[in-house]
């Protein structure tokens, strides 16, 4: 994977704008950053990643949020709500539950409109304004298109967003249409949204904000910043391994470049470089099979169901980056079935942490690998939680108790909670 190692000592290429470019992780080329407005590689389609002269130590960031590590970033700051800052939960009884050293849940559902897509979008139209564009436009299963025209909207840009049609969960689409995306519903899939999509870029029409534009993916880094600052502040050491939910594999790409910068700065060491770990539905898992079978590229699955929208994703565009991050790291990919999603997540809110289920696939992957033996006990692990629970509030409501009706009278509700105990179920019975 020679084509993704960082330079230990990066010389600016005359391309470079203020110290950042673009380098294609295909063949090598490096491009202007902000010239032409390029998604992929002009010469070989490849994906791009954004490169600077120099990488940072943790001693380079101050500030709170995302633009905290603006040293690691392509601007100083940017369109903000203000997003990151996210709890690192401890979770003592899950931990104990699933059977590992120490368990710490990062609740990205925590972020401005309650997902970590905010992270690499107040990059994102950073950079659309950098380049002077005056329509936004994402493909999204929810999530994309809410953090989009929020940001959009605080930069007073024009946004549009294609979401597959009866696929997106209600919180979500409410987001969009109150901060005033544009919503075209298209009636196919996810991959199908994006295809479209980035016709429409290709032609002019809009800036594309999903994770195959190379600066969303800068501003997801920090997710992995925050972790290993708060996980060495708290616990003296860095995290072994972080699970996380994979659908495009942006994050996953984010996290692995997050990683292989502070090795180039020396900030962190290579043995410290925690295992990533993706995590799938079954019913959605191409990175998984392209993991387990030992492929270099992903067979794009043309049928993809589970309860988890926010990865009902058959062709992940990130692959290309993110397959040697799970490689390199020395970890895995595992898939879930939707019955042990809906566990995780009840397992997660019996912890006070409410989820949207595509975030509880990290917990009930750990769970399955630890229950393998893929994940020793011995561990310290990090799972991400991606969104919030209230962005799918009929997942929520099907998971949990069904309320129950009583007539307005006092003594007749004590009857009803006669012999009824509230069912604060046990840990291990949820998960
Ligand atoms: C976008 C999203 C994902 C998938 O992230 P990728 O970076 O595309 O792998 C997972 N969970 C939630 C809640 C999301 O919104
Ligand atoms: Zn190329």
């Amino acid at each position: 994977m020679a084509n993704l190692e960082l330079p230990d000592d990066p010389v600016a290429p005359d391309v470079a704008e203020n110290g950042v470019w673009l380098t294609c992780v295909e063949c090598g080329a490096e491009h202007a950053p902000f010239d032409d407005i390029i998604y992929t590689c002009p010469d070989c389609d490849g994906l791009l990643e954004a490169r600077y002269d120099a990488y940072p130590t943790f001693d380079d960031f101050d500030g709170e949020g995302v633009w905290r590590y603006n040293a690691a970033l392509p601007f100083e700051e940017g369109v903000s709500l203000p997003e990151g800052n996210t709890p690192l939960h401890e979770v003592p009884r899950l931990e104990e539950a699933i059977g590992v050293r120490n368990l710490r849940i990062k609740h990205e559902g925590m972020n401005p409109t309650g997902s970590f897509k905010d992270r690499g979008m107040t990059v994102g139209v950073r950079v659309a304004q950098e380049l002077g564009v005056d329509r936004l436009a994402c493909a999204s299963t929810g999530n994309t298109s809410a953090a989009l025209a929020a940001y959009g909207a605080r930069a007073g840009l024009e946004t549009l967003v294609l979401l597959p049609e009866g696929k997106v969960a209600a919180g979500k689409i409410a987001q969009a249409s109150l901060h005033g995306a544009r919503i075209l519903e298209v009636d196919g899939n996810f991959d199908a949204c994006l295809d479209r999509v980035q016709d429409l870029a290709d032609r002019g029409e809009a800036y594309l904000l999903n994770s195959l534009n190379p600066f969303r993916l800068e501003g997801q880094k920090t997710i992995g910043l925050e972790i290993l600052e708060r996980f060495r502040d708290e616990e003296g050491r860095f995290p072994d391994r972080i699970v996380l939910p994979v659908g495009n594999a942006g994050n996953t790409a984010a996290l692995y470049k997050c990683f292989r910068e502070l090795v180039a700065s020396g900030a962190l060491a290579p043995g410290d470089v925690p295992k990533l770990t993706g995590v799938q539905a079954e019913g959605a898992a191409p990175m998984v099979e392209a993991i387990e079978e030992g492929n270099d590229e992903v067979r794009r699955w043309e049928a993809v169901e589970t309860i988890a929208t926010a990865i009902r994703i058959g062709n992940p565009v990130n692959a290309p980056k993110a397959l040697p991050g799970i490689r390199e790291t020395g970890g895995t990919a595992v898939s879930v079935s939707d019955e042990a999603i809906t566990s995780a997540q009840r397992a997660l809110a019996s912890e006070g942490v409410g989820v949207e289920p595509a975030s509880a696939a990290s917990v009930a992957g750990l769970k399955k690998l630890v229950q393998s033996g893929e994940v020793s006990t011995g561990e310290d692990v990090v799972c991400l939680t991606t969104g919030h629970l209230l962005k799918d509030p009929d997942a929520a409501a099907a998971a949990g108790n069904d309320p129950q009706s009583v007539p307005n009278d006092t003594d007749r509700i004590l009857k009803h909670l006669e012999g009824k105990k509230g069912h604060l179920s046990k840990m291990k019975e949820l998960l």
